[in-house]
């Protein structure tokens, strides 16, 4: 314990981490995998030091995708975020994680949202035209967390088609985004003090995470295409209901997996879905694959790295299966083996050194050490 550089007191309240969730109506590819792997590791290696965690992942079913989706495969929107809901669920029991504390859906939320949305208003960070609209220039630092200029935010909000309008009867200023909107005459909608509708996409994932965490919390997680626009606001609109600074102390962004050479997409047609590579290699190997790359980097998903990973994972199958059979005495993990594990993984997370560290474990035949490693990196995730 005293080589972990991370500070921690068991005694102090639980750490509190919040992960963006699923948009559930594509879920279940490797991108997925790999942040929720990563703030999988994360979990259990604080719990593994003795620091309780308070882990919230929301699942945002009241989203444009998904209801675009819905339309599109003529399918209700309820019974398609219920689906891909279970197979996001399945996917990650199968990858071994430690399942987070609450999934709050956005659905099961909607008082709380239109109550702070309200709260916002009525303080002045918000106003009404055709939506509920949130006040951007009320925000000192819009755009400091995403490091952008306004010219570089204005144009990732066209490329993802969120930039809207600007005019007496909309939007203020285009980086202005709304809070309460109309719905469309598919969508649900629900009543509410501006008009019976639907809540904006940041202000559901402000509230969640202040309702299940508290106003301010330790960390914030999520894949990095998140950090602008959606994180940007909510770090914005939390700060101004709260009027407490920083909303989070600390951000975790994960890095895009590509596929031959592209972001992964439904869109582009390349997705490679979880279940396709758990036809190919046991539970544990996909996990193991995934964690070996740096959790804040782009990387590219090929197959013969997975069976790298599987060979790997058949080793150590191996390896303790003879231990377990051969029933040696029991002694402690090798300390200079966990210093370097645990060292690793405190310096910012670092997954690639702390599976090498592992794979200098199944080297020095240290069974205990291979054993508490692995229930780290791949938590319950089958060895075959
Ligand atoms: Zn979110």
């Amino acid at each position: 314990m005293t080589e972990r550089k991370v500070r921690f007191d068991p005694a102090r309240k639980p750490l509190t981490l919040y992960v963006c969730g699923v948009t559930p109506y594509d879920s279940g590819h490797m991108g997925h995998a790999f942040t929720f792997s990563v703030f999988d590791v994360l979990v259990r290696f604080l719990e593994a030091g003795g620091q309780r965690v308070k882990y919230v992942q929301n699942v945002t079913d009241i989203d444009d995708p998904l209801f675009e989706r819905a339309r599109r495969d003529e399918i209700g929107w309820r019974e398609l975020a219920e689906r891909e809901t279970q197979v996001h669920i399945r996917d990650m029991t199968v990858l071994g994680w430690r399942p987070p504390d609450a999934m709050p859906r956005v659905s099961d939320e909607i008082k709380r949202i239109v109550s702070a949305s309200s709260k916002l208003h009525s303080s002045g960070y918000a106003y009404r035209t055709d939506a509920l609209y949130f006040d951007v220039s009320k925000y000192r630092g819009y755009g400091r967390l995403s490091h952008r200029t306004r010219r570089s935010m204005l144009r990732k909000l066209r490329d993802e088609g969120l930039l809207g309008k600007v005019g007496p009867t909309a939007k203020r200023d285009a980086l202005d985004f709304p809070l309460w909107r109309p719905s469309a005459r598919d969508e649900p909608a629900w009543p509410s003090k501006f008009g019976e509708g639907r809540p904006g996409w940041h202000i559901e994932c402000s509230v969640m995470a202040m309702h299940y965490l508290g106003e301010q919390i330790d960390i914030h997680g999520g894949g990095r295409d998140l950090q602008f626009s959606h994180h940007e606001s909510e770090r914005a609109q939390s700060e101004s209901l709260s009027g407490k600074k920083p909303f989070a102390r600390a951000w975790m962004h994960t890095g895009m997996v590509r596929y031959q050479g592209r972001k992964m997409s439904k869109s582009l047609g390349n997705l490679v879905k979880v279940s396709q590579a758990l036809q190919r290699a046991p539970a544990a190997a996909v996990r193991l694959y995934l964690v070996s790359h740096r959790y804040g980097r782009d990387w590219d998903f090929d197959w013969q790295g997975l069976a790298r990973s599987a060979r790997l994972v058949e080793r150590m199958r191996k390896f303790l299966a003879d231990d377990t059979r051969a029933g040696t005495r029991k002694t402690p993990p090798g300390p200079a083996l966990m210093a370097e594990f645990n060292a690793a993984l405190a310096d910012d997370l670092d997954t690639p050194r702390a599976v090498r560290a592992l794979r200098a474990a199944l080297r020095q035949r240290d069974a205990a050490a291979l054993r508490a490693m692995k229930e780290i990196l791949v938590g319950s995730a089958a060895l075959s």
